[in-house]
C-alpha cells in the first residue's frame, strides 16, 4: 500500500499528544495539572446549550446549506456591524466546523508547489503543517519577545516575494498571547497596497480575549475596503463562548472565493450539524455577560501566572496581552524547550507545551495555558519551582 506523498508531510498539534500522555500518567495514578491544552475551562453558557436542545426538539435534524443556515450567517453579519461598523452580505459568510476549517480551506485554496505562504513562527502549528501539505514553500516569519511577540509590518512587507500568495496573521496569538497594535495593522494594510497579489488570512479566533482595558481589538475587518477581494477572516465560537467541542466557526470571504470555499465544504463535511448552528445564533444574539466574565477571569489568572513565573529563578515571562497563554523564556534553565516539557510532565506532573512545537523560533520558550483554576495554576507554579530548584547545581 502506498499513500499519497502529501500525507507524509502533515504535521500535528503537540497539545493533543501531551494530553494523551497526561491521561496515560493519570491512569497510572499520578496527579497531573494540565496547562497544556488550549481551551476555556468554563462551561458553554446555559442559554446556548438550551438553544441546541430546542433545535433538536424542533426537528432540525437534517442537512443544512453547506455554507450554513441563513439566520446564523445574518447573526454573524449583525455581529460584524455591531463590533466594527462594517456592512457585509451574509453571502460572504461560510459557516464551518471550527475555526480550523477556514484555515485549511484558505491554505488549500492558495498553496501549491511554486508558491509561498507566510505564517507566524512561533505560531499555531497547523499553519505550517497545512502549508507543507499543499507543497507551497514554508515562509515562516519570526515573532520575537523583544517585539512582545507582535508582528512588525515593515518586516512582513520586506519578506513578500512574487511567489507569496497568502499571508497568515494571528492576533491575539497562540502560543505567545501577543497582540498586534492597531498602528501596525494599519501600516501593514497600507503597505499591502504595493502587493496586490497577496491575500491576507487574519486568524481572529481570540478577538474577544484582549485582556487589558475594555478589550478593544485591532481587527482587519475595518480594512475590508482597502483589502477588497483579498481579505479572509477566520473567527468562531470556540474560545469566545467556551464551545471548543461543538465545532463551529465562521469565515468572512471575498465574494469571488465564497463558491470555492463552499464547494470544498460540500466535498468534505457537507455542513455543520444543524443544532450547533442554532446554538451559534443564541451565542451571538443572547447576553454577553459570560464572555466578559471569562475575559476578567483570564486576566486575573494571567496576572497570577506571570507574577508566579517571574518569581521562579531561571524563568522570565512578559505579560501576554491576549488569549490565555503565557510564553515564559526558559533559556536560562539550560534545558531545551522539549526537555523541560517532557521533564515537567514526567517528573513534576505538569503538562505544558514546548515552544518548539510552534516553530523553530519557539526554542527557549514554553507555553502554559492559564485557562485553568487559580488553585491549579498555583500548584503548577509550585511544582515547576520545586522541579527547577532540585535540578539546579548545588553550590
Ligand atoms: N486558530 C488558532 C490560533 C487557535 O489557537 C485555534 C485553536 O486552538 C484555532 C484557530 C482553531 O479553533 P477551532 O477549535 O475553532 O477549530
Amino acid at each position: 500500500m502506498q499513500v499519497a506523498a502529501r500525507m507524509l508531510r502533515l504535521g500535528s498539534e503537540s497539545a493533543f499528544e501531551v494530553l494523551a500522555r497526561a491521561k496515560a500518567l493519570e491512569a497510572e495514578g499520578k496527579t497531573i495539572i494540565n496547562l497544556g491544552i488550549g481551551q476555556p475551562d468554563f462551561p458553554t453558557p446555559p442559554h446556548v446549550v438550551e438553544a441546541a436542545i430546542k433545535a433538536l426538539r424542533d426537528g432540525h435534524h437534517g442537512y443544512t446549506p453547506a455554507n450554513g443556515i441563513l439566520p446564523l450567517r445574518e447573526a454573524v453579519c449583525a455581529e460584524i456591524h455591531r463590533r466594527y461598523r462594517q456592512t457585509v452580505s451574509p453571502e460572504r459568510i461560510v459557516i464551518v466546523p471550527g475555526g480550523k476549517v477556514t484555515m485549511a480551506t484558505a491554505i488549500m485554496m492558495f498553496g501549491e508547489p511554486g508558491t509561498e505562504i507566510m505564517y507566524p513562527d512561533p505560531g499555531f502549528p497547523i499553519y505550517e503543517s497545512l502549508v507543507h501539505f499543499t507543497g507551497a514553500k514554508l515562509a515562516g516569519y519570526p515573532l520575537l519577545e523583544k517585539d512582545r511577540f507582535a508582528f512588525r509590518a515593515g518586516d512582513l512587507l520586506a519578506r513578500i516575494t512574487p511567489q507569496t500568495r497568502l499571508l497568515i496573521i494571528n492576533s491575539p496569538a497562540n502560543p505567545t498571547g501577543g497582540v498586534a497594535p492597531a498602528a501596525e495593522v494599519k501600516k501593514l494594510v497600507e503597505g499591502l497596497q504595493n502587493f496586490p497579489h497577496v491575500t491576507v488570512l487574519a486568524d481572529e479566533i481570540y478577538s474577544r480575549l484582549v485582556l487589558d482595558g475594555d478589550g478593544t481589538y485591532a481587527s482587519f475587518i475595518p480594512y475590508l475596503d482597502q483589502l477588497q477581494d483579498r481579505l479572509i477572516i477566520l473567527e468562531g465560537w470556540s474560545k469566545t463562548y467556551a464551545m471548543t467541542g461543538w465545532r463551529l466557526g465562521w469565515g468572512l470571504w471575498p465574494a469571488k472565493l465564497v463558491d470555492l470555499a463552499t464547494k470544498l465544504a460540500i466535498n468534505t463535511h457537507s455542513c455543520v450539524n444543524a443544532a450547533t448552528q442554532y446554538a451559534g445564533i443564541a451565542a451571538l444574539e443572547g447576553p454577553q455577560d459570560a464572555v466578559e466574565e471569562m475575559r476578567q477571569a483570564f486576566r486575573r489568572r494571567r496576572d497570577l501566572c506571570v507574577a508566579g513565573l517571574n518569581r521562579i529563578p531561571g524563568l522570565s515571562c512578559i505579560k501576554p496581552e491576549g488569549a490565555f497563554y503565557a510564553f515564559p523564556n526558559i533559556s536560562k534553565t539550560g534545558l531545551t524547550a522539549r526537555q523541560i516539557q517532557d521533564e515537567l510532565l514526567e517528573k513534576a506532573g505538569v503538562a505544558t507545551i514546548a515552544g518548539t512545537s510552534f516553530g523553530r523560533h519557539g526554542e527557549g520558550y514554553l507555553r502554559l495555558s492559564f485557562a485553568a483554576s487559580d488553585e491549579a495554576i498555583a500548584e503548577a507554579l509550585d511544582r515547576i519551582a520545586a522541579f527547577l530548584s532540585n535540578r539546579a547545581p548545588k553550590q
